[in-house]
């Protein structure tokens, strides 16, 4: 097939060209034009050029759209004579005259945008109608029923679409119409029902607009065209762009196209139908067709639409020829397409082709195929696929079959794909205390707020009735990976009742009523679906999709991850290596928190005594016992920890382990301290308090910080109390021999978290090499070997990444706190208040915590040349949650970072961004 067919000249009295025409095999336009021609008009131009059999028309460029609008919405000088040329050639090309009375010449005039947009205007069928061509049209096909439906047809589209008439009051008279005939459905009301009926339909028009409808086929013509242009800056059309950020520039064609009719009898019909099926992505033609119908019939569900199969019966020379240029499109445009077409009289007409929209599954098995069939390469299936598509197929999903039977509830926006399942509750405390006696529960909110994540936390999946894809819920649900669906306009929730209600359907629901979420739909559905899990093992295509993305990638997919489970678990999506392995958790469960408070109860006191004997001065009785209480503690902290590390050893074997020594201040294993303070007053009031809680409150009280985010944590908490980073660091080396005894094969990277002067490191670093010495010496033979490296995540430290490089064997971005520390932000605060605000009125484009914002990932990039240039080999990760973010992996990879680290559950979505991320560098290198 051509795709290039240099544009023929057209003369033109407009400044510009506006008009590319089509027809008799050749055209002015190809797929290529996109831009100028919109997607219909560009694929109506190459598949004529390709021989496909298409109704001849023209196109008026989204260069006359916009142009409209600068001209303060006139159509430009001259383009009206163009139109009138181009008519001209369409009627010669069908030999038929617009308004001839004799031999009418009837189009469609249909919106097309570059990207396929809901909220442009309708395609208006039948346009050129009026009395006198009507009986021109009747004549000819001796079908005068045909010919009534046509008309009221159009005038029914044109009022609605074009004079901006209530569509309903059509409705009203066709339904009032029907049960005046006895007619059940439209089909049933014959020529003379429907010539009563274009009465009616022209009475409502002249009632609505105060005018008579138009009879004039040009004036319906301009009158189109211009609603046509309107549409584009309908409120629907502009709030759609606004949500997926398409321009406001772009504009809209305009397509006339020379009707044909599905409704000329039972060899007639009209049907949509894709090259695979969609929904599977298997290689069947899958769609629907009416026979005697034109094009709305089958979408607007008038009637019900046999199975594209049924025509094979009906009409199996046209099924034989349609199957034919539907594979011959798919090899065109190398992608599953879907397909417009109407048949008049045993003749085929194509009428709409386009890349199918799909489901993940569909992209996945879709791709995956068309590699092996040979029809595009691994570069291009793996560029097609969506991260979304990825993240989507390992949430669970409701079980098709159950979803046929089940009872709609509602339908909201698709905030957060997956299927959950739960008992209605209308707080986020009744959802933690449900959830802690053992109940699933699904949230349900008018609107969340950041006061409800405990509850969205614990719920299986959440509701609100009011707000966005860029909504607190949407946005919290997608993080933490629960299905969500927002706002569903339709429910009236009630926190009095504790009861929803939906004013579409009807369907109520109370606290406690099972209901099921799809998140990937937005539907709500009565009771507990059945749900089918989605097993990343179970997924062979996905799979293979994602071993071409490792083949393509240039950085590394590593996985956050604390605990020997979580490690095996990402190891099994394919994670190389753990980038971040937190190490608070080993502080704080079960019995390690009553020892870790007891350590930190002392911690201070001992450290000072430590110091005195270091330097040689005298210690009495009791400080001797703090060091002994002190050090008691952390011998039995050192051996848990090395019973923790050898666990993620042998779950990463021979993968490299970064682990991140204690970051959080010492606070947070402490009891708040309001709660302290009450405890304490209360038992005084009543007696007494126990020296144990006092001694307890009085730490609280002296390790109390006005801003402890800023306080002393991460390697200033290290140098100030280092024992806490010694038991560590001997932890983590003693594991390592362990294994290594065992036959395992442990890789150990020790990372110093918040550093921002290279004292900070090289001070830490001299005073766990002192450990590790000894370590080395009590291991015998067995070779203690590890690297040692920083977080980047305080801007000092990314300003001097050059004098920092020298004590570090590998940085990783901790981009978390080095956004919230770049914009000044306290992420907490920042989330639930007024950052989401921001972002809805765009003083931010994205949250910055969620995309990694250019200036952070400017900082990075500096930190990362100084970093190479002390030591070109650094080895450089980002282990913040942008690691698992598309849009920031992409810059992770301009950056030119080793590799990135994310949650266990986003190293699949990862691993193709990755690959995608370095196409697209190769792709702006070529050019
Ligand atoms: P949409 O963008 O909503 O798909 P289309 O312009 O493709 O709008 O058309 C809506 C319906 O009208 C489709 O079923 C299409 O096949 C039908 N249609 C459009 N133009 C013609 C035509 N010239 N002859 C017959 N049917 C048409
Ligand atoms: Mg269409
Ligand atoms: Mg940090």
């Amino acid at each position: 097939m051509a795709t290039a067919s240099p544009a023929t000249d057209r003369s033109h009295r407009a400044a510009k060209r506006y008009i590319y025409a089509w027809g008799e095999g050749t055209a002015e336009g190809n797929a290529g034009m996109r831009d100028l021609l919109g997607g219909k008009g560009a694929g109506l131009a190459e598949m004529t050029i390709a021989g496909l059999p298409t109704p001849p028309g023209f196109t008026i460029t989204t260069e006359a759209c916009n142009d409209y609008f600068a001209a303060g919405e006139q159509l430009p000088d001259g383009l009206w004579d163009d139109v009138l040329d181009a008519v001209k050639e369409v009627e010669r090309r069908t030999a038929k005259g617009f308004g001839d009375p004799a031999n009418p010449l009837l189009v469609s005039v249909r919106s097309g945008a570059k990207f396929s947009m809901p909220g442009m205007m309708d395609t208006v069928l039948n346009l050129g109608l009026n009395a006198k061509t009507l009986e021109g049209l009747i004549t000819l096909t001796g079908n005068e029923r045909f010919g009534w439906d046509a008309y009221r047809r159009f005038i029914q589209m044109f009022g609605r679409i074009v004079l901006d008439v209530d569509g309903e009051q059509f409705d009203h008279a066709l339904e009032a119409s029907k049960s005046a005939h006895g007619a059940k459905q439209d089909t049933d009301l014959d020529a003379a029902a429907l010539r009563g009926l274009v009465d009616d339909f022209r009475g409502i028009v002249k009632a609505s607009t105060g005018r008579d409808f138009p009879e004039d086929p040009y004036e319906q013509l301009d009158l189109a065209i211009k609603a046509v242009f309107a549409s584009w800056f309908g409120k629907r059309a502009r709030d759609y762009r606004k949500n997926q950020g398409i321009a406001d520039d772009l504009g809209t064609a305009v397509n006339v196209v020379t009707m044909v009719f599905g409704n000329m009898g039972d060899d007639s019909g009209t049907g949509v139908a894709f090259t695979r099926d969609p929904n599977t992505g298997e290689r069947v033609l899958y769609g629907e067709y009416l026979t005697n119908a034109q094009g709305e019939d089958v979408v607007a569900g008038i009637r019900t639409a046999p199975k594209i199969a049924q025509m094979e019966t009906d009409m199996p020379a046209v099924y034989a020829e349609f199957q034919r240029i539907g594979q011959q499109l798919e090899r065109h445009y190398r992608d599953v397409q879907d397909l417009e077409f109407t048949i008049e009289r045993g003749r085929l007409y194509m009428l709409q082709t386009r890349s199918a929209k799909r489901t993940a599954a569909a992209a996945v098995r879709i791709a995956a195929d068309m590699v092996d069939e040979g029809v595009i390469s691994k570069e291009e299936a793996v560029a097609r696929i969506e991260p979304a598509h990825v993240d989507q197929l390992l949430r669970d999903q409701f079980d098709p079959a159950g979803l046929k039977a089940a009872v709609r509830i509602a339908k909201g926006l698709n905030a957060s794909p997956g299927a959950a399942v739960g008992r209605a509750v209308f707080s986020a405390d009744t959802a933690v205390e449900w959830v802690e006696r053992g109940e699933k529960v699904v949230l349900v909110r008018v609107e969340t707020s950041p006061d409800d994540f405990h509850g969205m936390a614990v719920a299986q999946g959440i509701l609100t009735a009011r707000g966005g894809a860029t909504s607190h819920a949407a946005v919290v649900a997608r993080q933490i990976g629960k299905p969500c669906v927002a706002g569903c306009a339709e429910l009236v929730v009630e926190y009095s009742t504790k009861s929803a209600r939906s004013t579409e359907s009807g369907v109520a629901f109370a606290e406690g009523d099972w209901i099921s979420l799809d998140g990937a739909t937005g539907t709500v559905y009565q009771g507990a679906l059945p749900t089918v899990s989605a097993r990343f093992e179970d997924q062979p295509e996905l799979r293979k999709v994602l071993g071409w993305a490792d083949e393509i990638r240039r950085m590394g997919v590593w996985t956050n991850a604390d605990k020997p489970e979580e490690a095996a678990q990402a190891r099994g999506y394919g994670a190389e290596g753990i980038g971040l392995c937190r190490t608070e958790h080993m502080f704080r469960e079960g019995e390690r928190l009553e020892i870790v408070r007891d350590a930190i109860l002392v911690a201070n006191a001992a450290t000072r005594a430590k110091a005195k004997i270091a330097a040689g001065e005298p210690v009495d009785a009791e400080e001797t016992a703090t060091i002994e209480r002190f050090d008691s503690a952390m011998a039995k902290l050192e051996v848990l920890q090395q019973g923790d590390f050898e666990g993620i050893f042998r779950a990463m074997d021979g993968l490299p382990v970064v682990i991140r020594l204690i970051d959080p201040p010492l606070h947070e294993f402490l009891p708040n301290l309001e709660e302290q303070l009450v405890k304490v007053t209360r038992a005084e009031d009543a007696g007494g308090a126990s020296e144990a809680d006092k001694e307890l409150l009085a730490t609280i009280k002296s390790l109390h910080e006005q801003n402890p985010m800023l306080g002393l944590r991460g390697c200033r908490l290290g140098l100030m109390i280092p024992d806490f980073v010694k038991i560590q660091t001997r932890a983590i080396l003693n594991a390592q021999i362990a294994v290594k005894r065992s036959g395992g094969n442990p890789i150990a990277k020790i990372m110093i978290p918040l550093v921002g002067h290279v004292n900070e490191l090289s001070r830490t670093r001299a005073l766990l090499e002192a450990e590790a010495k000894a370590v080395e010496a009590a291991a015998g033979r067995v070779k203690v070997d590890y690297k040692f490296g920083t977080m980047i995540e305080v801007p000092r430290g990314a300003l001097t990444a050059d004098e920092i490089a020298r004590d570090a064997d590998f940085f990783s971005f901790g981009t978390n706190d080095l956004t919230q520390m770049t914009f000044g932000y306290s992420r907490d605060d920042a989330e639930g208040g007024f950052l989401l605000k921001y972002v809805e009125d765009g003083i931010l484009p994205v949250n910055p915590f969620q995309t990694l914002d250019d200036a952070v990932a400017g900082l990075m990039k500096m930190a990362v040349d100084k970093g190479r240039a002390t030591k070109p080999g650094l080895e450089l990760g980002i282990c913040g949650e942008h690691g698992g973010d598309p849009a920031s992996i992409a810059k992770c990879e301009a950056i030119g970072l080793d590799y990135v680290s994310c949650s266990p559950f986003r190293v699949p979505v990862a691993r193709l961004a990755a690959a995608q991320a370095a196409l697209a560098s190769a792709a702006e290198r070529d050019k």
